[in-house]
Parts: C-alpha cells; sequence; structure tokens
C-alpha cells in the first residue's frame, strides 16, 4: 500500500522542502534521501497518482515538465548526462502516490537499472 500524498503537503506548503523551481504547473525540490550527487523530484501541481493515469488532457503539462527537468539539469551542472526516472506503482518502487520524475545526475549510471 502506498503511503500518503506527501507530496501535495509540500505543494502547499504545509511541509517544508527544499524547493529550487517553481511555476504555474509544476515544482522542483531536491529529494529528501539523494541516490546521487543532484537527485531532484519534479512533480505536477495537478493531482495525478501514478503515470498510468495520465491522459491526453496532460499532454502539454508532461511536456513542459520535461523541458523544466532538461533546464534544471543544464542548471546544476549535469550537462553530461543524467536520467530521469518515473516509477510507476509498488512493483516499480512507487513510494509517494503523486506522479514525479526524478531528476538523476553527477555519477554514472549503469543499465539495465536494478
Ligand atoms: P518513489 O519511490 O519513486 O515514489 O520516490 C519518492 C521519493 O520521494 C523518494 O526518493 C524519497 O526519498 C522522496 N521523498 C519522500 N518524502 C520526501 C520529502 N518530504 N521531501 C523530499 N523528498 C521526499
Amino acid at each position: 500500500m502506498l503511503s500518503e500524498n506527501i507530496f501535495l503537503k509540500i505543494l502547499s506548503k504545509e511541509i517544508p522542502a527544499n524547493v529550487i523551481y517553481e511555476d504555474d504547473l509544476c515544482l522542483a525540490f531536491h529529494d529528501i534521501s539523494p541516490m546521487a550527487p543532484v537527485h531532484v523530484l519534479l512533480i505536477p501541481r495537478k493531482e495525478i497518482r501514478t503515470h498510468d493515469l495520465i491522459g491526453e488532457e496532460d499532454v502539454t503539462l508532461l511536456g513542459h515538465m520535461h523541458i523544466v527537468a532538461a533546464r534544471i539539469a543544464a542548471r546544476l551542472g549535469i550537462t553530461e548526462g543524467y536520467r530521469l526516472v518515473v516509477n510507476c506503482r509498488e512493483r516499480a518502487g512507487q513510494t509517494v502516490p503523486h506522479l514525479h520524475m526524478h531528476l538523476l545526475g553527477g555519477r554514472d549510471f549503469g543499465w539495465p537499472p536494478g
């Protein structure tokens, strides 16, 4: 069972986060438990619980989030390479029930992923 949606509380400023970017559509903040020298989470303001619930109405939002992720990567100096990860549901490791992109960089990454 996924835990409560703590990211909604970050969006509403109910709990603090190390926010590095925000606009009308999305918010980005440093992951509290980083898996790489750079580990940023990018989340939509819209409440979407997981990736397989996105629809055609989210095309602009998701395209925008990809552009924002690339800009944040440039700003944080991980232009040699970065990884974007979206975990969908428990079996993929999703723990927070709010769609989020992990932006990871600052080290080498293996393939296949674990
Ligand atoms: P996932 O396992 O894909 O659902 O990713 C959830 C991520 O949220 C994990 O990497 C956690 O470390 C991160 N996380 C959980 N709570 C917080 C928080 N309060 N502030 C920042 N990151 C968090």
